[in-house]
């Protein structure tokens, strides 16, 4: 691997960072605002005092993340509310400014989507399943506005509904259409992996009828699960100078169209998905649209790894 312990920790430390800004971009609003993500990191922040229970909430919002609200009445412990998290679940006092506040920052889906559980077969995945019941209600609206802009959350219909299934077998999770069918047996070993719903939402939403490059496409679809709907998570994809390739599929092309996206074009995302949409190749289009074959961008990125890691040591 060639690198050392604390170098690499430097490089992902500059993963992070630069995620929000890849999201920035990924939505449409392009270069500028890329720009001011990258200084500011695009950080909103308010304190809201609740007069009741002489509590004050505090919401932080950076970038596209969902934003989180910090709830501390005196004497008691802080509770701590993500935007995704149904609203019912939060203390009663705090529902109405948790609510403006959410509206205020653009946290309520401009489009409402109804999502069926069905735990028939695995009861014991209930809770969990609640749980990314509200997650999915919140991305789903979101990843499709990247995708496809304003025109494709009009183009939800009214009774659009998904349905999350849960049942014992060996795997992980899979989506047909809408409905996605989650391995009860799985979330049982590894109960904190929710963003395996989000990778299957986003399936949902790219809806590709017949895709040749798989690599290609579950490389996006890791994208927009590490690297927008889940920064704080902290991306771990470690790139082997030696032996990764642009090919290697999942979290490690994810992490080669991030590099993409933040140097090259803040709308290769949303040109991809219209390569898939359209039955075409990603290599192809990638030679057409930058001159040169991936395998050459993939030399360039994995040849800014060592510039980077170099620099901070
Ligand atoms: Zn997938």
């Amino acid at each position: 691997m060639g690198t050392n312990r604390g170098s690499r920790r430097v490089f992902y430390a500059l993963l992070s960072a630069f995620a929000v800004l890849a999201f920035s971009s990924a939505v449409g609003t392009f270069a500028d605002d890329a720009k001011a993500a990258k200084d500011s990191e695009s950080k909103q922040s308010f304190v809201v005092q609740v007069e009741e229970k002489n509590a004050e909430i505090e919401f932080v919002k950076i970038g596209e993340e969902p934003a989180v609200a910090t709830i501390r009445v005196p004497g008691e412990k802080d509770v701590v509310f993500d935007a995704y998290e149904p609203i019912e679940s939060a203390p009663e006092f705090a529902r109405k400014p948790i609510t403006e506040a959410w509206e205020k920052l653009g946290e309520i889906p401009k489009k409402k989507i109804k999502v069926e559980i069905d735990t028939t077969q695995a009861p014991d995945a209930e809770d969990w399943a609640k749980r990314v019941q509200s997650r999915v209600e919140y991305w789903y609206p979101k990843v499709v506005e990247m995708l496809d802009g304003e025109e494709g959350l009009n183009k939800i219909p009214d009774d659009f509904k998904i349905r999350l299934v849960f049942k014992p077998f060996n795997g992980v999770a899979y989506a047909a259409g809408r409905e996605i069918t989650v391995s009860s047996t799985y979330i049982k070993s590894r109960p904190n992996d929710y963003g395996l719903v989000i990778h299957e939402t986003t399936h949902v939403a790219q809806a590709y009828r017949r895709v040749r490059e798989t690599w290609a496409m579950e490389g996006m679809t890791d994208y927009i699960r590490y690297f927008v709907t889940e920064p704080r998570s902290k991306n771990t994809w470690r790139i082997d100078p030696k032996r990764s390739k642009y090919t290697d599929s999942y979290g490690v092309t994810a992490t080669f169209y991030d590099w993409i996206i933040r140097e090259k074009d803040p709308q290769f995302l949303h040109k991809i998905h219209n390569v898939f949409r359209s039955g075409q190749s990603v290599e192809t289009f990638c030679q057409n649209e930058y001159d040169k074959p991936m395998s050459a961008l993939w030399d360039e990125f994995v040849a800014s790894l060592t510039t980077q890691t170099k620099q901070e040591d």
